[in-house]
């Protein structure tokens, strides 16, 4: 049996504190761990600006309803899932990527999750293990299932390292070079041609 494991943001849909931000136009929010190498330190940052700006979880879950995936996302989700059993390994958190789930049919997804008051405060959030994309592909390796795994960034690269097969979809040129065992598509109809390669059934397009 073959398991196919997908990054979520940048893959299927756009990164979501980057779009989140440009809508509400809270600038900090832009920054990612490319500004701020501190996980914990840029969360923590994200909460109290949320905070400051009155964000509850049903406001910012409004806005990012008004967010969709990536262009032809949907259609290619539901090819994949015609052909593999399909888990989404992500590091969002379920309270955001709820909404734009929705859009795509609401396929398993597993990521952290945010720890909301009874205002609607986010006043925390959880990580749901250390490196969970990784240990998510090795626990399904000792279920026996083979895995195809996609990503699209640095964070992705534990993942396609510990799958039987590995692919890149738009990444940056640095991280195709730096890991040049994995193909690099740009496009949904190669990343279902390298779907295709990789699996060790007889699938067709
Ligand atoms: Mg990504």
């Amino acid at each position: 049996m073959e398991i196919a494991c997908l990054d979520l943001e940048g893959v299927l849909i756009p990164e979501i504190w980057i779009e989140f931000a440009a809508k509400t136009g809270i600038e900090a929010l832009k920054a990612t761990t490319r500004d701020i190498s501190d996980y914990d330190e840029l969360m923590t940052m994200r909460l109290s600006e949320l905070d400051k700006a009155g964000l509850g979880l049903n406001e910012i879950q409004e806005v990012i309803a008004t967010l969709s995936p990536l262009d032809g996302a949907a259609d290619f989700l539901n090819w994949l899932r015609d052909r593999f059993q399909v888990v989404i390994l992500s590091d969002t958190f379920y309270e955001f990527a709820g909404p734009l789930m929705k859009q795509l049919g609401c396929p398993t997804l597993l990521c952290h999750k945010l720890t909301v008051d009874d205002t609607g405060k986010v006043v925390d959030y959880n990580l749901r293990q250390v490196n969970p994309k990784r240990q998510a592909i090795a626990a399904f390796k000792t279920l026996y299932y083979r895995t195809i795994a996609a990503g699209d960034s640095y964070n992705d690269t534990t993942m396609l390292t510990e799958a039987d097969a590995g692919i890149l979809f738009n990444a940056p040129q640095n991280v195709i070079e730096e890991f040049p065992q994995f193909p690099a598509v740009h496009s949904y109809d190669d990343l279902r041609q390298a779907f295709l390669d990789a699996s060790n059934r007889k699938l067709s397009l």
